[in-house]
């Protein structure tokens, strides 16, 4: 646990950090811990939450300010999409195009835009989820994105493989960042691209080395989280 005043200071060293990048959004990872720490995030300024389970974050969603804006970063099941959107800012983690089917069709009933990323897996773990870049490639040459009329795909969401191997994690940043630029400039559909989502407390820096415009930091800012999440 963190003492009182450990999340400002954290948030503000970080904040430091970030302005060289001026450009780079900082999304507060919350999972798991209790609303006091993210009222003292949001005190220090922190406006971007994410939560990785639907439930947490409609609840956090509930009591917390109006203003805050909620980044789904977990995997989501299609049947709680309905739940989600009306408290979700961005969706991060789309991984699939049943996914991307049910998105569209609850946010044309709901009468909403939903923006969202699509998740890449770059990591060797098997186990993150994620399109394959050959298949997210595959999906987009074949597919009109337009088709999507009630969703705003804003760009990619990526994360690293968790090793000390920082020579590994900047290629897989490298790698995203290169599928990202050649999606922008390539295909009309991804024009809009403007969000390349990756870097986590242990490899931010060097995400953001490798281009990235949207870091999710969590452990750093509010401490460490149960083992067994
Ligand atoms: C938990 C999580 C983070 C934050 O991880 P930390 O190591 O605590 O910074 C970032 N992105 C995703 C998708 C996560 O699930």
């Amino acid at each position: 646990m963190q003492s009182n005043g450990a999340i400002t200071s954290a948030i503000q060293g970080l904040r430091s950090e970030l302005k060289e990048y001026p450009e780079v959004k900082l999304v507060a990872v919350s999972k798991t811990h209790p609303i006091e720490k993210l009222m003292e995030a949001y005190a220090a300024g922190i406006r971007d939450f994410g939560e990785n389970k639907v439930q947490d974050l409609i609840q956090k969603a509930q009591v917390m300010p109006s203003d805050v804006r909620w980044h789904m970063i977990g995997h989501l099941q299609t049947n709680k999409v309905r739940t989600l959107l009306p408290h979700v800012h961005l969706i991060q983690s789309v991984d699939s195009q049943k996914l991307l089917s049910e998105l569209q069709k609850e946010a044309a009933r709901q009468q909403k835009h939903v923006q969202i990323l699509l998740q890449v897996h770059i990591a060797q773990e098997e186990t993150k989820y994620g399109w394959n870049v050959y298949e997210l490639l595959e999906f987009i040459d074949k597919t009109d994105l337009t088709q999507y009329k009630h969703l705003q795909i804003l760009g990619l969401m990526g994360m690293a493989s968790f090793t000390g191997d920082q020579t590994q994690v900047s290629a897989e940043f490298e790698s995203l960042k290169d599928l990202y630029d050649k999606l922008k400039t390539k295909h009309p559909s991804c024009r809009g691209f403007q969000v390349l989502s990756m870097g986590m407390s242990s490899d931010y820096a060097l995400a953001l080395q490798a281009g990235s415009t949207m870091i999710r930091v969590g452990s750093t800012l509010f401490g460490s989280r149960n083992s067994n999440l």
